[in-house]
């Protein structure tokens, strides 16, 4: 893939996967913080990687987006390194660099206009491309895919864990942040299997663990008509979790609207791919990718540090709907 974008004009090719590791460093880190300070106690932490809920609980739920985590997007995040980072270390003036994300999800486009989003003191991300549209192009360039040799993604991020890769499985961002949770808590490893009970296409799929004398309660959903259920289950004190990851698409993002369409739907045949890809994978934790290792020793400091917070963090309740306007 880094090959063809490549011979369509990009100067660089950075891997999303790598962006994913980095949000679930701080994801994991502000759920334990959140979860040891008893902030979760009447109502979950919500994962706020899919722009699509994130507006559907401003609008439904609007007394809950303090629940939502902080992070950005991963690519917006990401995008405001490129701009401060890359772009020092390179010494490229940043306001000549274009950041292009790929994605799967028409939503990101409306994602990266919000205010929020210019951490960088730029656009962080300046266009989203579908990976649709991407496919497109590629055919309307005449690239031959099947000829092309595998190019490396750039240095500095050049390398992801199987943690990064699964992000875009229904469950993959829960058992990625999980393994790192529980490193976070222990200093020490969980067997790799130790969270696979998150996978599977239930509308609902719960799990609870016990890491170092800590019961967390975890539960993925992928709809937005399940996700209400749950929201309304929980408000009603039927259930209680700590940790709700929610996708508004079926099978999170590797069934999102923008995907690749052969008039099939791939999100179940993509998931077990990315499964495969992590298992086969030499770095399956994020925490244990040197090259995130390096850009918090050199740059970001830790997870949730100030400078993390300013670049990697939002304010989910700093931009207001169109009906609030
Ligand atoms: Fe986009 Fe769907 Fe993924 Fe949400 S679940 S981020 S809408 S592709």
């Amino acid at each position: 893939m880094a090959c063809e974008i490549k011979m369509m004009g990009a100067d660089y090719v950075i891997d999303t996967d790598f962006e994913a590791g980095l949000t679930i460093m701080e994801k994991a880190h502000e759920f334990l913080q959140r979860f040891s300070n008893g902030e979760l106690k009447d109502m979950p932490m919500f994962t706020s990687c899919c722009p699509r809920w994130v507006r559907f609980l401003k609008a439904k739920y609007p007394e809950y987006v303090g629940q939502l985590s902080s992070e950005k997007f991963p690519h917006q995040m990401f995008g405001a390194i490129i701009k401060i980072y890359i772009a020092e270390k390179k010494n490229i003036d940043p306001s000549k660099l274009c950041v292009i994300s790929i994605m799967p999800c028409v939503a990101k486009k409306h994602e990266i206009e919000l205010p929020t989003m210019k951490s960088s003191g730029y656009e962080d991300v300046d266009v989203v491309l579908t990976t649709r549209k991407l496919d497109r192009m590629i055919r309307a360039e005449h690239i031959d895919v099947e000829s092309l040799q595998d190019v490396l993604h750039d240095i500095p991020f050049n390398t992801a864990s199987g943690a990064g890769v699964i992000f875009g499985a229904r469950g993959g961002v829960m058992e990625a942040a999980l393994r790192s949770a529980y490193y976070f808590l222990t200093c020490s490893n969980a067997a790799i299997e130790t969270f696979y009970e998150v996978r599977g296409m239930n509308p609902c799929k719960e799990a609870t663990y016990d890491i170092n004398g800590a019961t967390i309660s975890t539960v993925i959903v992928c709809g937005l008509g399940d996700a209400r259920t749950l929201i309304e289950t929980t408000i009603r004190k039927e259930l209680s979790y700590d940790f709700v990851d929610v996708r508004a698409c079926p099978g999170g993002c590797s069934g999102g609207g923008q995907s690749i369409w052969d008039g099939v739907e791939m999100a179940q045949l993509r998931a077990p791919s990315l499964y495969q890809l992590d298992a086969s994978a030499t770095l399956r934790y994020s925490h244990e990718n040197r090259n995130i290792q390096t850009l918090y020793h050199d740059f970001l400091e830790a997870p949730c540090s100030h400078q993390s917070e300013q670049l990697l963090h939002t304010d989910h309740n700093a931009w207001n709907m169109p009906s609030e306007k």
